[in-house]
């Protein structure tokens, strides 16, 4: 029985019930219209519209600004994960870079084009698969790690090292793009708030939709549906105009072969994508549908008079991780967090059983599951357990989980 069982996995992650109860509906019969939502034509009246719904929910919950101007945003829909975006912001920064960069000068474009960097913030294994592909595609010696968070933590991730200790290139010329993950999901590592770096990019795949953004201080932000705001099968970006033309000059595919830099598929360029409202190619709009009903259900816990709309949301995720975090502490000869106090994740709880015994693990495990508290497995790279806060973790289960660590404690 669903009711009875409280599932906190990272990713696929729990959906709200009423959302999947309505969408096991539309999946047979659509608005009466006797076909399944995912039946239906992506470019039918009725798709366009399920498409509108969802960019104003997510438009109103974080507040993005909508112009055709510079200071505007769009928000577009992609296939490919979190991961597709990985490479999505190397292409297009890059293209915009040497955009920049050929219009100011024509001549010793060679000898500029090897002064192209790209910031990376190493703070969990996300960024890092992020900034491994960036060097992939570009070449490491244009890769710039701000910061390696292991080197200050024992060669593990769960720091985020002080500001007077980054490397940021310091020519904001030769700077293509800064990228930081926002809530790294594995280790349990979550910005405070948003570093400062010239065209700032944040994945947020782990931490959407879970406190208000400052949407103007980024260039791109990005994530994956599957954890906080719905199925697996579309990621979301929010791409600033600024970077967009034809406000921003882009570099054209044959001078980037040219400088041997690389292309991106079509399917991963923000323009044209953006040009398209998301429809270039075949969007899965029953993916864009149960996401505008998750959005639609933040929207009405929290309305339009109380600002910022995230501030309701925000505060449950943090009651919620509050009292688990509580628990844990009061316990810490038994239960060992990962991660530092001042950067402990909301979303995603990483820690050790009797520093790390397997057999203890295997126990907490065990016991958890009998009292139908489901997922906690931490994830395959760094082992231990992994407690997901998301969303729709409702109150309920994080008090359940809560009296478990309690209860497991009490045996060791
Ligand atoms: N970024 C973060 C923070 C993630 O947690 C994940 C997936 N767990 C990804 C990126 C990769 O997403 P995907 O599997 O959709 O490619």
């Amino acid at each position: 029985q669903r009711s009875e069982v409280h599932y906190f996995g990272a990713g696929p992650a729990p959906l709200p019930t009423p959302v999947l109860e309505e969408a096991s509906k539309v999946l047979l019969n659509y608005n009466d219209s006797g076909i399944g939502l995912t039946e239906i034509s992506h470019r039918s009246p009725e798709a366009n519209a399920i498409l509108a719904h969802t960019q104003s929910g997510l438009q109103r919950l974080l507040d993005i600004p909508e112009s055709d101007g510079p200071d505007g945003y769009q928000i577009l829909f992609l296939q490919g994960g979190g991961s597709g975006e990985f490479s999505a912001v190397v292409y297009h920064m890059v293209a915009i870079w040497l955009g920049g960069v050929a219009k100011k000068k024509q001549q010793g474009l060679d000898q500029e084009a090897a002064r192209l960097r790209l910031d990376y913030f190493v703070t969990g294994s996300w960024s890092l698969k992020a900034s491994q592909e960036a060097a992939r595609l570009v070449g490491s010696e244009h890769v710039n790690i701000v910061t390696d968070a292991r080197k200050y933590h024992d060669g593990k991730f769960g720091v985020i090292p002080s500001q007077d200790s980054w490397t940021q290139t310091k020519s904001k010329d030769d700077i293509a793009l800064t990228y930081y993950c926002d809530n790294e999901t594995v280790d349990g590592v979550e910005f405070p708030c948003a570093p400062e770096g010239q065209n700032l990019i944040a994945d947020m795949s782990s931490n959407f939709l879970s406190r208000p953004v400052d949407i103007r201080k980024h260039a791109v932000i990005f994530g994956g549906a599957q954890k906080n705001v719905g199925t697996t099968g579309i990621t979301i970006a929010i791409v600033s105009n600024r970077i967009l033309p034809p406000h921003a000059e882009m570099a054209d595919p044959a001078l980037l072969r040219k400088m041997g830099l690389p292309i991106g598929p079509v399917v991963l360029n923000w323009p044209t994508i953006a040009k398209n409202n998301s429809l270039y190619n075949t969007l899965p709009i029953f993916d864009v549908w149960i996401a505008g009903q998750v959005m639609q259900r933040l929207l009405d816990q929290s309305p339009a008079d109380k600002s910022p709309r995230m501030a309701t949301q925000e505060a449950e995720s943090n009651r919620k991780a509050d009292l688990l975090y509580s628990v844990l502490d009061a316990h810490s000869t038994v239960y060992n967090v990962v991660p530092d106090k001042s950067v402990r994740s909301r979303m995603n709880l990483c820690f050790r059983v009797n520093g790390g015994n397997a057999e203890a693990e295997k126990a907490f495990l065990k016991g958890a599951e009998s009292r139908n508290l489901m997922g906690l497995k931490g994830h395959r790279s760094v082992g231990g357990i992994r407690i997901s806060n998301y969303n729709a973790v409702p109150v309920e289960a994080a008090e359940k989980l809560a009296s478990y660590l309690e209860d497991f404690a009490k045996t060791q």
